[in-house]
């Protein structure tokens, strides 16, 4: 016997027609690429993200066909959110801090056909266009009037003058919610990027979890910041999720440094910001010099890589924010885990919460996960066996975008299909999940695993460190021994030997790098990430100085 309730698809256009029903007049602030502060309403971003539906129908766009942005966080690239998925296209995000090469392949996998991109990434687009025969239209994500003349750029329009001639009037339409709605494509780092192809139900879910007490915690009371890209996995939901709730949102466009993020911040009064260790670390190092503190932000969420305890100490002892460490990957929508305490933590001493605070947290639901050894085996969840990590759930690949890669999954003994993470990790009885490293980063010495982010996170508690990286090296009897190679704050002055003194007592004799490397600067990824491949490329002719 069926249910007897409503058969209604859940599509990402109900979330811009009910935010406008019911929070029409909530704030979009976005800081532009043009430099100055810009203000709309939820009622001004349905009203033009029909207006994009209407321009793409006018250039023929079919169902399914992809739109390309290369842009920042701002109220453009949230109305081309809406409309593009909305009206049944797919909204294919590219991160522009990719190479050019790069880019242009992804989007001629992706079979993109209009591209929409900040006028800060004109210089991109004249390098890739003649290598996307495609895309039959470049919209450029300004007024008319700043349109560049002579760029070379073929089919060059302004998007303000694409939409002006368009209806703010739209039907949108109704589809099976399993239809694509939007693709993001890994970094990549080993052979082609593959695209995760998120549907409309997908992105749905995950948009009412995210938003859950336990999870981003996220109301119409709130005034939140994505500092983490909308170019790179949907900036963690917040898109959808603010609509759900009808919050406010802030938009930092292209200026992420400290004082920048800090200052929008104040000005704004934002109570909840979201984005990886990097972008915090430029921040606090701007408060800290400058004798700062906050007015309303009260938590943050902090993910990508792992969050060093000495970040979530700064931010609870020193600014009273509380830290929400999260853990999740682009095939993951891409929230998995996120940290929050239980009742029964509440009357712990603050040392104790730290240590759960650490982790990367429960579960959320709608994520199943396990840990298991090289054969397959579940391990326990006792907080000690470590392994490797598998998920699955409604908003977890099942599939790259035209098969890249073959099938991802791995088959349980029930048949069911399982997505492994690549990253290894231990499981508490509680269910409190934390990442021991990612599978090809764990440094393997003497038959024992040492995990880089319990190397780093000891390093980045030094006073001196600005950042910090440990990669594994050849050792003839070893096979390998960590060194870490780290950044110093500016001004201040650590020797390698004080560095290596301060680890004792912190880990286990033999998990001590065998050397520190002073660096200059550790190589970031597209995503604000540490590029270890590169690092060990830079570091390839190092030899132990004990050998
Ligand atoms: P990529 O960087 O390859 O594009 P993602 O952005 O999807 O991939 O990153 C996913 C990976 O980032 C995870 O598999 C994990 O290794 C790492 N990661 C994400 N969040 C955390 C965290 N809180 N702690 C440790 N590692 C994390």
């Amino acid at each position: 016997m069926l249910g007897l309730m409503q058969d209604q698809p859940l599509l990402i256009s109900s979330l811009i027609e009910f935010v406008e029903r019911h929070n029409g007049d909530g704030e979009i602030v976005s800081r532009r690429v043009e430099g100055d502060i810009h203000r709309t309403t939820w009622g001004g971003i349905a009203s033009r993200s029909r207006q994009v539906a209407n321009a793409l129908d006018c250039e023929q766009l079919l169902f399914s066909d992809r739109v390309a942005t290369l842009a920042w966080n701002g109220y453009r690239h949230l109305e081309l959110y809406y409309g593009v998925s909305g009206s049944g296209r797919v909204l294919h995000t590219i991160n522009p801090r990719l190479h050019p090469d790069q880019i242009a392949w992804i989007a001629n996998h992706a079979e993109d056909q209009i591209l929409c991109f900040d006028l800060s990434f004109l210089p991109l687009v004249q390098a890739v266009h003649a290598r996307c025969p495609g895309i039959r239209k470049w919209v450029a994500l300004c007024d008319a009037d700043r349109l560049p003349v002579d760029s070379g750029v073929p089919n060059l329009v302004s998007y303000e003058s694409w939409l002006g001639q368009q209806s703010s009037d739209y039907d949108w339409p109704t589809f099976d919610e399993n239809s694509a709605s939007s693709m993001c494509y890994t970094s990549g780092t080993t052979g082609n990027p593959k695209a995760a192809l998120y549907s409309h139900r997908s992105t749905m879910l995950h948009a009412y979890a995210a938003a859950l007490p336990d999870v981003m915690r996220i109301s119409a009371q709130d005034s939140v910041l994505p500092v983490v890209p909308m170019f790179h996995v949907n900036a963690w939901g917040i898109p959808y999720s603010a609509a759900l709730v009808g919050c406010k949102l802030v938009f930092p466009g292209p200026s992420l440094d400290g004082k920048s993020v800090y200052e929008l911040i104040e000005s704004e009064g934002v109570t909840f910001a979201a984005g990886v260790p990097t972008v915090w670390q430029m921040m606090l190092g701007h408060m800290q010099t400058n004798g700062l503190k906050f007015s309303k932000l009260n938590r943050t969420v902090i993910g990508g890589s792992a969050c060093p305890p000495a970040m979530i100490t700064a931010f609870q002892e020193n600014y009273n924010v509380e830290v929400l460490h999260a853990w999740g990957m682009t095939e993951m929508s891409p929230l998995g885990t996120l940290c929050t305490l239980k009742n029964k933590h509440l009357a712990l001493p603050a040392d104790a919460q730290l240590q759960i605070r650490m982790k990367q947290g429960r579960a959320i639901f709608g994520v199943d996960m396990k840990i298991v050894d090289g054969e397959g085996n579940e391990l326990p969840w006792d907080g000690k066996a470590y392994g490797d990590l598998l998920v699955k759930g409604p908003w977890v690949v099942k599939e790259y975008f035209k098969g890249e890669g073959g099938d991802p999954l791995v088959p349980d003994a029930q048949g069911r299909g399982w997505f492994p993470t690549g990253d290894v990790a231990t499981i508490d009885a509680d269910g409190y999940l934390q990442i021991t490293d990612r599978s090809k980063d764990v440094i393997k010495s003497g038959g024992e695993w040492i995990s880089s982010i319990d190397i780093e996170n000891i390093a980045v508690a030094h006073p001196a460190v600005a950042m910090a990286a440990c990669i594994g090296v050849f050792h003839p009897k070893w096979d390998e021994r960590p060194i870490i190679a780290v950044v110093k704050k500016p001004g201040a002055e650590v020797t390698r030997e004080e560095l290596l003194k301060f680890y004792e007592g912190k880990t286990a004799k033999w998990q001590i790098p065998d050397d520190v490397v002073f660096v200059e600067a550790i190589p970031l990824g597209a995503t604000g990430k540490i590029l270890k491949t590169r690092l060990r490329e830079l570091l390839k002719d190092y030899k132990l100085p004990t050998l």
